[in-house]
């Protein structure tokens, strides 16, 4: 069958093809070599790559441009510049010049820096990243140029969230190519690459605009469980409703416009729950397509009079929103990660396997440190998703393959003794065999590793500098061994795959996560439980990770410091604004309707009494104790989280919400439904 083109796909992108159509050949050609090789930047291009990019927007009808940068504060942040340039009395020319291109400076005091930079040297520099291409945003008015671009202090020091990925890149990049060359390779291309499945709630705007709890902090903060909620498993992989198809599909021609490979789209398991999935990509390209995934599924929303949830609890009780991680190293197009089907390409996939293991083993704890925040907590250790223990999965057939290297011995395959790495090939792999398990935090799932981890509301890159850091750490750590190592390559390399799965399988679990007593032996073995943001991000301030992401040149000890505190003061911010918002909520608008109905209840009884009514009294009474009861329980509590939120600690907060949150949730139950203030979880969860 012959394929067709998608022809709209990428138009909306300064594509190899506009590059080739409105750039000078010369030009092209230098540029090219640098998004697709990451050869460095011939700066005397600059303006004619301006020059074309200028006419190409202009003919897509934009009429600004902006650097489009991932500052500190989980989103992306742009400011618009029109073309325009007066020329004379009236007149005006729409000007764009490769330094308009290449650096940009803005005022950005304004954005969380935690301590880099002083409000009196407040500018931050942003800068062209060409290898993620330009693209054109639309709105009903217009359209506007968006140029991909890091974001750093004067000094240097990074502001952004892209600086330290593509740090990162380098370094594993490095340590690829490091390895290989060890392997007697030749030089290749590698390339880092991610799928990020990207999990969403999707909610009526009436409801949403009903609820100053999903407005405030995109989570609810009370709302009783419906009756049925997720317990029938009907709504995952079920047959998408047509108003939710709609979105979908507008979802996806934006994103194809923006080349952005949008592929599957189902029903996730909470009803009102939803997931899109892309091809993967280059990492830091797919990064940013994440972004632009989540601000699309945002917008397209909004203009379906729909709302996009991508907090990851909007719905206490119901599954929560995660974005899985696909992550792998390709060297030369080659995928590292996909067992060989002879002795060289397996010694080399079980290489960067046992460096992958070292890497989550001695790090657990920097990878778990970048999923933290305050929404991805009611995830991570909350009874669903992946623990907040980090292990790795690799299935029945790999972890036979791991532990006949690590024994000498072979118990499966009877009459041949152990694999020789580098001489034998390895049994193959069913590939679907391999991910049976949903419960691990980082399952190697038949060519990559899929990190669960992450939240729905979080940049990628968080994680994803991270993963790069730690294996280029110990690939290189292989490489040094491997140097001081004299005899037969093959042999030595067994001998030392050997010691370090000895050394490091204490991370390998193949069981549930979820149980009860992995949690005890994930202590017995003493992998990190690290419960909550707090906790979660103390190992970025340890000397030992500070001198790691030094060495590689990914974040200075100031960067990581400062990190530390942007996510601490971050996350303390937000718990403060729940709890405001939950005792607003429930001072405001519960307390008045329950108060109310509790009157006009002792009224009713008064009267009845009076008329000496011989049946009904007992009811009244009965539902005015309760009311009466939960009248002042909400009294009690109300106040109690009043003190947390001035006084308290963030565990004092939540803690008191939570108990906040019992009394609310069973007056739902008890107050005449039509004068509940709130819409119920049954019915956002059920009318869309
Ligand atoms: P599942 O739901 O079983 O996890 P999906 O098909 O929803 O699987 O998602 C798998 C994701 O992994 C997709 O985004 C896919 O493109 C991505 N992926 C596949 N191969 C690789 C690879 N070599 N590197 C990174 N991501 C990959
Ligand atoms: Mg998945």
């Amino acid at each position: 069958m012959l394929d067709t083109t998608l022809s709209s796909y990428g138009e909306d992108v300064f594509s190899e093809e506009a590059i080739a159509k409105y750039l000078p050949r010369q030009v092209a050609a230098k540029l090219l070599a640098t998004m697709r090789d990451a050869k460095p930047l011939d700066p005397s291009i600059a303006d004619a790559v301006a020059r074309g990019m200028k006419d190409w927007a202009l003919e897509k009808g934009a009429t600004h441009f902006t650097h489009w940068f991932q500052p500190m504060t989980g989103g992306t942040a742009e400011k618009h510049d029109a073309f325009l340039e007066p020329a004379g009395l009236a007149k005006a020319v729409n000007r764009f010049s490769g330094k308009n291109l290449i650096g940009g400076e803005a005022d950005a005091s304004s954005f969380p820096s935690g301590g880099l930079r002083s409000t009196f040297e407040a500018r931050g520099y942003t800068a062209w990243d060409p290898t993620s291409p330009a693209f054109i945003k639309r709105h009903e008015n217009g359209a506007t140029l968006c140029i991909p671009t890091a974001f750093c202090s004067y000094t240097g020091a990074a502001l952004d969230m892209k600086t330290p990925l593509l740090r990162s890149v380098q370094a594993v990049t490095r340590a690829t190519e490091r390895l290989m060359r060890k392997f007697g390779r030749p030089k290749a291309h590698v390339s880092i690459t991610l799928g990020a499945e990207q999990e969403y709630f999707l909610v009526d705007r009436d409801f949403y605009l009903r609820r100053p709890d999903l407005l405030q902090t995109g989570r609810t903060v009370f709302g009783a469980a419906p009756a049925k909620h997720q317990q029938l498993d009907d709504h995952y992989y079920g047959s998408i409703r047509p108003r939710v198809l709609k979105f979908m599909t507008e979802v996806e021609d934006r994103l194809w416009r923006l080349g952005i490979p949008a592929k599957t789209r189902h029903n996730e398991v909470a009803p009102a729950q939803f997931e899109l999935a892309p091809m993967f990509e280059d990492l830091n390209l797919a990064v940013d397509h994440n972004m632009l995934v989540m601000e699309i599924l945002r917008t397209t929303a909004e203009s379906n009079g729909l709302v996009c949830l991508l907090h990851e609890k909007p719905f206490e009780g119901v599954n929560g929103s995660g974005k899985h991680c696909n992550w792998s190293i390709a060297y030369g197009g080659k995928n590292l990660l996909s067992p060989g089907d002879n002795p060289r390409d397996n010694a080399i996939f079980l290489t960067f396997l046992s460096a992958i293991i070292r890497a989550i083993d001695l790090h657990a704890d920097m990878l778990r440190m970048s999923t933290a925040g305050a929404g991805n907590d009611h995830r991570l250790g909350a009874n669903e998703a992946p623990p907040a223990v980090i292990s790795v999965f690799l299935g029945d057939e790999l972890s036979s393959v791991m532990s006949e290297i690590e024994t000498g011995e072979s118990k499966s395959r009877h009459g041949k003794s152990v694999m020789k790495i580098g001489v034998d090939t390895m049994p193959p792999l069913p590939k679907d065999a391999t991910d049976r398990n949903r419960t691990s935090p980082f399952a190697f799932t038949g060519n990559k590793f899929e990190f669960r981890a992450p939240g729905s509301s979080q940049n990628c890159a968080a994680s994803q500098t991270v993963l790069n850091t730690i294996v280029a750490e110990s690939i290189d750590a292989i490489c040094d061994k491997l140097d001081a190592a004299g005899g037969d390559f093959n042999e030595e390399l067994q001998k030392l795959l050997q010691r370090l799965i000895r050394k490091h399988k204490r991370v390998l679990f193949s069981g549930d996560g979820y149980a009860k007593e992995w949690m005890a032996e994930a202590g017995k073995r003493g992998l990190p439980n690290l419960h909550d943001t707090l906790e979660a991000i103390a190992p970025m301030t340890d000397k030992a990770n500070m001198d790691l992401f030094a060495r590689y040149g990914v974040l200075s000890p100031e960067e990581m410091k400062s990190r530390h505190e942007i996510a601490s003061a971050d996350y303390q911010n937000r718990i403060v604004i729940e709890g405001k918002v939950a005792l607003e909520i429930a001072r405001a608008m519960i307390r008045p309707v329950v108060a109310d109905e509790f009157s006009r209840l002792a009224t009713a009884i008064g009267q009845a009494t009076k008329d000496g009514l011989k049946v009904g009294i007992t009811g009244l009474k009965a539902l005015s104790l309760k009311l009466g009861a939960g009248l002042d329980d909400l009294h009690v509590k109300c106040e109690r989280l009043e003190k947390a939120i001035f006084r308290g600690g963030h565990a004092k907060i939540l803690q008191s919400m939570a108990e906040l949150r019992s009394t609310v949730d069973r007056l739902e139950h008890l107050v005449d439904d039509s004068r509940w203030p709130l819409p119920k979880y049954r019915e956002m969860l059920f009318v869309y």
